[in-house]
């Protein structure tokens, strides 16, 4: 099954290292869209599907926290799985967000396998 798979993050050079992993450790994409920040996640969400979302947190305008806030008020996206990938140290912050329905996070910087290993398991997908 191919994935249709969303990448929120303002740097440019990120998204394009996410694609690369996401490409390297050979999960089957049907797209890949990004987005610099929440707003404009919202804007390719109402666009097309979208299986999964990788967000930062820390971007303009529309940070990853209140994007994650949009998402989960929204009853057509809150199913959607979402991925925090950040340096964000603070547990504290990420324990408020697995409570508000985040599937899972990643600390920048992380290995391929646990990439790998964090994305298929928000799939679903057996490895
Ligand atoms: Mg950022």
């Amino acid at each position: 099954m191919s994935h249709h798979i969303l990448i929120v993050d303002d740097s440019i050079l990120m998204r394009t290292a996410l694609k690369r992993t996401i490409e390297m450790v050979g999960i089957e994409t049907a797209s890949i869209s990004e987005a610099g920040n929440g707003k404009e996640a919202l804007e390719v969400l109402d666009s097309k599907p979208v299986d999964l979302i990788l967000t930062d947190l820390n971007m303009p305008e529309m940070n990853g926290v209140e994007l994650i806030h949009c998402l989960k008020e929204k009853s057509e996206y809150a199913n959607i799985p979402v991925i925090v990938i950040t340096t964000e140290s603070s547990t504290i912050r990420i324990e408020d967000l697995l409570t508000e329905g985040i599937q899972d996070y990643l600390h920048k910087p992380f290995t391929p396998e646990e990439f790998r290993e964090i994305i298929t398991r928000s799939l679903g997908i057996c490895s």
